[in-house]
């Protein structure tokens, strides 16, 4: 039997190249060796946003681009969190048995109440019990997760924890962070320091066309050039190389590393080639993209049968935690 893997995935945005090299690739690398369940967290989002526009139209901008990254719906369960109501019921019980003490302890809540303080919802306090909902619902034995998600993840495993303990059952396994290790890659943003992301307005989309990520990487920050040879390279600098490595052949990164090492780099030449690199890369990804997003109705076919799936490992969950509890199944 393969192992469960589950990953939520941020309701809104466009997929970037950070997203794809650090996640998204590793994704689609394991719908073959795992029992995979991939959910947009959509209910999630309601904890800072009440009232989102176009949710609908932005998941499925989501749904997209993930399948035009090569999830592939035969191997996957990919669905929206807010189609498996059963999800609801888990986080109901898993709630019950939380303490105000703990919720308000973890960080990324503490964080956020400062970011919003006339929100300061219960949602926002019981972000973890969802997400731990969202996890023990398929029973799921891997999260990947980013580093600032390890307190949820600890969260997760307490309920499934406190649940089996308070039950004398052995039900729940505890699900653990999974990290991608050697094949993450951290992908460096364009404006010389810290890596690529939305809330950085730093970012190559998936989606930009050929002349977006020509005028994008062309404005990338430098400096004035190396003064001795083989100096070690300013953060700016590194940070095109190391896109290079990601995107471009192996021949070509010598090349440019030859033309560092002997001070006759020359910045316009190294960024036609890292543009051009970018666009060989993610062409193809954007033209699927356009296609699948032209296709409203497969998409929502595609999510009515991942909902389907995720309802149906989630409905036996729930049906056996009913009668843990004592409750009458439906
Ligand atoms: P976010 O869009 O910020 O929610 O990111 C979703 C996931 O994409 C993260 O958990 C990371 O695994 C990955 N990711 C985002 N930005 C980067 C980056 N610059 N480099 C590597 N991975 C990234």
């Amino acid at each position: 039997m393969k192992e469960t893997v589950l990953s939520g995935i941020r309701p809104t945005g466009n997929l970037h190249l950070g997203n794809y090299f650090g996640a998204v690739k590793n994704f689609v690398r394991m719908q073959d060796e795992y029992n995979c369940y991939f959910f947009i967290a959509d209910w999630h989002s309601l904890t800072t946003c009440p009232k989102p526009e176009n949710i609908v139209a932005s998941t499925e901008t989501i749904l997209a681009e993930y399948l035009a990254c090569g999830l592939d719906p035969e191997k996957v369960t990919i669905y929206m969190q807010s189609d498996v109501k059963e999800v609801l019921e888990l986080y109901l019980y898993l709630n019950m048995n939380t303490y105000l003490g703990e919720l308000e302890r973890v960080t990324t809540f503490k964080e956020k109440a400062r970011k919003q303080p006339d929100n300061v919802n219960a949602g926002l306090l019981t972000y973890p019990t969802l997400m731990a909902a969202d996890i023990l619902i398929h029973r799921a034995l891997k999260v990947p997760v980013g580093k600032d998600q390890e307190q949820n993840m600890e969260m997760a495993r307490k309920c499934a924890r406190r649940f089996n303990n308070i039950y004398g059952v052995d039900f729940f396994p505890e699900p653990q962070s999974f990290y991608f290790s050697k094949e993450a890659v951290k992908v460096p943003g364009l404006d010389g320091t810290g890596k690529m992301g939305k809330s950085e307005g730093n970012c190559i989309y998936l989606k930009d066309d050929a002349a977006t990520v020509k005028k994008k990487v062309m404005k990338a920050v430098t400096d004035s050039g190396p003064t001795a040879p083989n100096s070690e390279k300013p953060e700016v600098i590194q940070n095109l190389f190391t896109l290079l490595n990601i995107v471009s052949r192996p021949d070509t990164v010598q090349y440019f590393e030859e033309k560092w090492n002997d001070c006759s780099i020359r910045y316009g030449d190294l960024k036609k080639q890292l543009a051009a690199d970018i666009v060989s890369y993610t062409e193809p990804i954007r033209e699927r993209i356009l296609e699948f997003s032209s296709d409203r109705s497969r998409l929502q076919a595609i999510a009515a049968a991942g909902a389907e799936k995720a309802r149906e490992s989630a409905r036996k969950t729930i049906s056996e935690v009913r009668h843990i509890i004592g409750f009458r199944d439906l």
